[in-house]
């Protein structure tokens, strides 16, 4: 045997793959980064999950889509979307094809990890002369991550009234920052120095520094406390007991950046799951009309547990699904919703784990997601066994790839971590519970669930690709 004969049939006979860069001409790097350069203004300006709605919804209505409300009937080509509660949403184009023969479904979720203010959180601190707010944190952080970085106050308030009241203080370049200071080393010996890791910075330690000027007035008591509050009350006409009836978030301040000499990647807050979000969203307004109907849902969430009413253990998906029937089959009834989801076919598009170059242990290297090497699809996620996991059909994968080989999308088939090195989950299992075929498929990122997550712009661009011609694809 010839070593070309040898190499043909390594070549033949064994699944291998490479950098998704290498398959990139001039014109494609360019498509790249100006889809990159789209991507960063949204993850931007979408750092909470009401304020993703809100981009979502302009994107959508600039597209031609109209909410579910305003229409009576729908036909192939119809674009609509549903709101839910301002922090969840789901969309469709209507196919050709009857709608209980199945949708192409994608889901993602737009909540990210994050500090959250408690319900009663103001107080000044006498011994430090500061006004502090207490905070209690939303999903998996490690804390420590949280402490000493620029951090912007985003969210809503609700008055007694009823009147809404959005709180922006850190976006915008002439704002203030707000931050939880971490101890200095010279005095960590004793306080901190013998802590583990997920106590380097306790929960209760998660104090946000807001204010150091005591009001000028001789008859009030907690005059650094009154000062914030006066603050507030000028800005945005609300007292302390209105913080109660408040979502308010601390998320990273600042826009995202481009990382690396080569400026290969993007670093931003909330890749974890906006960018599966933006790139559904994106497939589905660029798709073709498709023959079967396009469903898109962005949920939130899934950080906690993906319970609650706007999260993807709730009716939302059979609530969506219901509203598109009852306006496209006269007298439709409870059988062909089921029927449109046992029909159905869904990719749950969330992040991976790509392979830290100081962390390689955590990763069994041959089923490792690697940044640049496109799109990851897990087959299963779950921990301890595949424990919790949506395992996806052989037969389901089977279809993917080759839809994805036949479009020359760049894609790496992988798990989680190493076996029992820990584990986690996503929308998937709440899909396949209504029994849509479910696969769980998105980009990798580093430093997941961190104020400065890190993704590639190839990957990015090729979950892109990938999720439109899903949406376009035919069924299986
Ligand atoms: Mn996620
Ligand atoms: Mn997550």
């Amino acid at each position: 045997m010839s070593s070309e004969d040898k190499s043909n049939l390594e070549k033949e006979l064994t699944y291998n793959i490479d950098s998704a860069w290498k398959d990139c001409d001039e014109k494609t790097t360019e498509e790249i980064m100006k889809f990159s350069d789209d991507y960063k203004e949204y993850i931007t300006e979408a750092k909470t999950e009401r304020k993703a709605v809100i981009v979502a919804e302009k994107i959508l209505r600039e597209d031609g889509f109209v909410p579910l409300s305003e229409v009576d009937e729908l036909d192939a080509g119809d674009k609509v979307y549903l709101n839910n509660r301002g922090k969840a949403l789901a969309m469709a184009v209507i196919g050709k094809k009857d709608i209980r023969e199945g949708c192409n479904m994608l889901a993602s979720h737009i909540d990210s990890p994050r500090i959250d203010l408690k319900a009663r959180p103001l107080y000044e601190d006498g011994d430090s002369l500061l006004a502090v707010l207490k905070t209690h944190y939303y999903g998996g952080i490690k804390k420590y991550h949280w402490v000493n970085t620029p951090l912007s106050i985003l969210g809503k308030v609700i008055k007694e009234d009823g009147t809404h009241v959005d709180i922006s203080i850190g976006e915008d370049e002439s704002d203030p920052v707000v931050v939880i200071s971490d101890l200095l080393p010279h005095l960590s010996k004793k306080a901190q120095s013998k802590r583990k890791t997920g106590d380097v910075i306790k929960g209760e330690e998660l104090n946000i520094i807001v204010g150091g000027i005591p009001i000028d007035d001789e008859d009030i008591e907690q005059k650094l406390k009154i000062n914030v509050l006066k603050i507030l009350n000028d800005r945005y006409g609300i007292k302390e007991e209105d913080l109660i009836s408040a979502e308010i978030e601390v998320v990273p301040s600042g826009p995202a950046r481009d990382v690396g000499l080569d400026r290969s990647m993007i670093g931003a807050y909330g890749h974890d799951d906006r960018i599966c979000a933006f790139t559904s969203m994106m497939a589905c307004v660029d798709a073709d009309q498709p023959e079967r109907t396009s469903v898109v849902v962005m949920f939130d969430k899934e950080e906690i547990g993906s319970l609650g009413n706007t999260g993807a253990g709730s009716m939302f998906m059979n609530t969506f699904i219901s509203e598109l029937l009852d306006r496209l089959v006269d007298g439709y009834n409870y059988d062909d919703v089921q029927k449109t989801f046992n029909n159905s076919m869904a990719i749950s598009g969330d992040v991976g784990a790509g392979v830290n170059p100081s962390f390689k242990s955590v990763h069994e290297m041959m089923n490792a997601p690697k940044l640049g090497q496109g799109l990851v699809i897990t087959k299963f996620t779950g921990a301890g066994g595949k424990y919790s996991a949506n395992d996806a059909h052989a037969e389901y994968v089977s279809f993917l790839r080759r839809m994805f080989n036949e479009n020359d999308v760049s894609w790496q088939a992988c798990e989680l971590g190493k076996v029992d090195e820990g584990g986690g989950g996503t929308v998937a299992k709440d899909l396949s519970r209504l029994n849509i075929e479910t696969i769980d498929a998105g980009p990798a990122v580093l430093g997941m669930h961190s104020p400065f997550e890190i993704a590639s712009k190839v990957d990015l661009y090729e979950t892109y690709r990938a999720y439109k011609v899903f949406l376009e694809s035919q069924g299986y």
